[in-house]
């Protein structure tokens, strides 16, 4: 076999992309990693994270990120930038195409994750990045001393709306519905802050002013009495959650109907050598320590796979 063929090539430079290149590479595999569209993953987007175990008073995401990839780069693996167009999982080695570039591999581990979802209206279209975004962090200061939305029920948006305080005069949360998926804490925090405003059994049914290039309110529409009306704002910051980077296997892997991949035993998709992990393939937890957890065990059933296959 050509020495151009890798052991493992990882897709994906998130949490969990990265804790398997930690693993391959300890193992000696020599792993390349591809860093894609978003690197370093969600976590490169976030601000601090209380929950991954070890840290105390927490760690800033983009930080914890940093520190997994000079911990996989220590122990020898190779990140390169790249995107994929598409791949041949039809038989081994397996051929993966970045347009200019094609690689081989005999493992292929899958850590895409998944990216941020939009509402999919054509104004909200036509003004990302005039107004409307899906990074608090990354676009929130743009709008110090304005008033800003954010739309979602869960924890990302929880988050967003805590984070865009230190700029916003005010911040107005808006859900679909009553009932918030946010954990507790997060949901209390974010309610006993006096410059959030919460509004809910409410939709954004349009994004005003797509002629002038910017966000100047939305049209809005309560579910439960019908009423429309326009409400003004400087920026609508998304926080309704996450579609899978997976549609490039369509065809080739099993994926449920929202787009995530299928996984045996956490890991193993239905291509003998080909691995799942993190949020690609993770629907339920979508936590940073689980797609560090399932990384792992992508690294070290890839590493298993390449010793049964005498490489
Ligand atoms: P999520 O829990 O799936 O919540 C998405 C929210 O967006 C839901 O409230 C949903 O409404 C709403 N939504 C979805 N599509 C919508 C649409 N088209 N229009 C309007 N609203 C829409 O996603 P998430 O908040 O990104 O959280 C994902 C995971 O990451 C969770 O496990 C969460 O705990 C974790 N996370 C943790 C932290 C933290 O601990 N600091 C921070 C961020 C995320 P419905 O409720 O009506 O479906």
């Amino acid at each position: 076999m050509a020495n151009s063929v890798r052991n493992t090539v990882i897709l994906g430079s998130g949490c969990s992309g990265l804790t398997a290149a930690i693993y391959a590479a300890r193992a000696n595999l020599k792993p390349l990693v591809i860093e894609g569209h978003e690197p370093g993953g969600q976590l490169s987007l976030t601000t601090l994270v209380e929950n991954f175990p070890g840290f105390p008073d927490g760690i800033q995401g983009p930080e914890l990120i940093e520190n997994m990839r000079k911990q996989a780069q220590r122990f020898g693996a190779e990140l390169k930038q790249g995107h994929l167009v598409k791949a041949d999982l039809g038989k081994r080695p397996f051929v993966l195409d970045f347009g200019k570039e094609q690689i081989e591999t005999m493992t292929l581990i899958i850590a895409s994750g998944a990216s941020a979802r939009w509402l999919g209206l054509p104004s909200e279209q036509a003004l990302i990045g005039h107004g409307v975004s899906s990074c608090a962090t990354c676009d929130g200061f743009f709008f110090n001393g304005k008033e800003i939305t954010v739309i979602g029920g869960g924890d990302s948006a929880m988050e967003e709306a805590l984070f865009l305080t230190r700029f916003a005069t005010k911040v107005t949360l808006i859900h679909r519905r009553s009932e918030f998926r946010a954990s507790k804490i997060m949901l209390e925090r974010a309610r006993a802050h006096k410059q959030i405003e919460f509004m809910t059994d409410t939709v954004v049914d349009e994004v005003y002013d797509v002629t002038k290039q910017e966000v100047t309110g939305l049209k809005l529409r309560n579910l439960k009495t019908g009423k429309a009306w326009d409400f003004p704002t400087s920026a609508m910051f998304l926080g309704i959650g996450h579609v899978p980077n997976a549609r490039m296997f369509a065809g080739q892997l099993d994926m449920d109907e929202e787009g995530y991949l299928l996984a045996k035993g956490y890991v193993m998709t239905r291509v003998p050598g080909v691995f799942a992990s993190g949020d690609v393939v993770d629907r339920r937890y979508r936590q940073a320590v689980t797609a560090a957890g399932t990384g792992c065990m992508a690294a070290l059933e890839a590493e298993k796979f390449l010793e049964e296959n005498g490489r």
